[in-house]
């Protein structure tokens, strides 16, 4: 059978991010970006396998459904007419979903139904879902989760200790996101060293704007640390990650602020940003700490002390350690983040090759580790790819 060729969408509530996959390749047929979509100034950008520079075009007033109608055509001009299937990433599947499904009118609602839990998420995804089954409705939808990754894990590490029937009647529970690059970096980690995935495991930690944990058993999660929403665990660009949740009641009764003030506070004007009082661009805190911020070195300090920390409680999930895997903007770029992390680690035995750990940036990965301590593994992660491929696994 020839080798197909799988759109895959990212619809964000004001951007599409699309990538033409095709069957047995790691590299994009085309991919591009959609933004500023419903507000002044939208745009798309592109850039197909032979051409040397990014195409834009400014798209005035346009919406998803406008962007998607005008980027189709160039997708199936690259595809040169044989497109086999949409996949569409959709961030929460709540319980119901564990792997990815066709979008039929049962899913759709089921997703529908799963937006309280995502209300900034699974909305947008929606939009660019209806938009393109309205423009190819004869093609095969298929719906990839972040969360579906993360119905493995055990009760005891789903279950939050609060009163029973608030995880019964309103689904309250830790559901873990991030886990189609967790699930993608863990099978290369395992093909990378020669195990079988169904005998290999590991410790990741995807380091964006967004950052989480997992531990990966036989290809299976078996903890992680973002929970019933991407706020908890780790810090992030914006986000603080793990606070005390008295924390709201505190900020209520003493400055009498408002629910939506304190989920903007934690959400959008914490974490990097919050700590440096800077940015929450790990590249900027960088090169602020080499001038001597105090803030920037203290919120890269933190951040790693925090990733160390959710790192070494991980290990709890597993019964052997084969290594530990960065990826993420951060993970695959910043050997200072992974040498100060590791630091924290010494009671894991792990050390750091200086050289690797620096070689080891812009889409180059590899192991990292000095000879004869645990694996420590650089993966730049393919989330489109991995869409692609559960794409494929539904198709056939
Ligand atoms: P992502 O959300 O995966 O695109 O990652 C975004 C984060 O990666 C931002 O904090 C960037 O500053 C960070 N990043 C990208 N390139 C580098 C780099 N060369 N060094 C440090 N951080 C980087």
């Amino acid at each position: 059978m020839p080798a197909r060729n799988i759109l895959v969408i990212n619809c964000g509530s004001s951007s599409i991010k699309f990538a033409l996959v095709r069957e047995g390749r790691d590299d994009f047929i085309l991919h591009g970006l959609a933004e500023r979509l419903g507000a002044n100034g939208a745009s798309l950008r592109w850039q197909g396998e032979t051409d040397e520079q990014p195409q834009t075009l400014e798209l005035p007033g346009a919406d998803h459904k406008a962007a998607l109608a005008r980027l189709l055509p160039l997708v199936a001009q690259a595809a040169q007419g044989k497109l086999h299937a949409i996949g569409h990433r959709v961030v929460h599947g709540g319980e119901r979903f564990t792997q990815a499904s066709r979008l039929t009118d049962e899913v759709l609602s089921a997703i529908r139904e799963t937006s309280p839990l995502a209300p900034l998420h699974n909305p947008a995804n929606l939009v660019g879902i209806d938009a393109a089954m309205a423009l190819y409705p004869d093609l095969p939808h298929i719906a990839v989760f972040d969360t579906a990754f993360h119905q493995s894990l055990p009760e005891r590490a789903y279950r939050y200790a609060i009163p029973e029937p608030l995880y019964r009647e309103q689904h309250v529970r830790r559901y873990g996101f991030h886990g189609t690059s967790h699930r993608y970096v863990s099978h290369k980690a395992a093909e990378m060293s020669g195990l079988a995935v169904g005998d290999s495991y590991w410790l990741s930690a995807h380091l964006g704007n967004g950052s989480s944990t997992c531990a990966i058993a036989n290809g299976q999660s078996r903890d992680t640390s973002m929970g019933l929403t991407p706020l908890e665990g780790l810090m992030m660009g914006t986000r603080s990650g793990d606070v005390d949740p008295n924390l709201h009641s505190h900020l209520a009764r003493t400055l009498g602020w408002s629910l939506e003030k304190i989920d903007h506070m934690l959400n959008h004007d914490s974490g990097l940003l919050g700590l440096s009082g800077l940015s929450n661009d790990m590249r900027t805190l960088e090169h602020a700490r080499e001038q001597g911020h105090a803030n920037a070195a203290l919120a890269i300090e933190v951040f790693c002390y925090r990733l160390a920390k959710s790192l070494a409680s991980l290990t709890c999930a597993l019964p052997r350690l084969d290594g530990i895997i960065f990826t993420g903007g951060i993970g695959e770029n910043s050997a200072l983040v992974r040498n100060l992390t590791v630091k924290h680690l010494h009671v894991l035995n792990l050390e750091l090759d200086g050289e690797a750990n620096a070689r080891c940036v812009r889409g180059v990965g590899g192991p990292i580790h000095l000879a004869g301590h645990p694996r420590v593994l650089v993966i730049p992660t393919n989330e489109e790819k991995q869409i692609a491929l559960d794409t494929l696994a539904v198709l056939d």
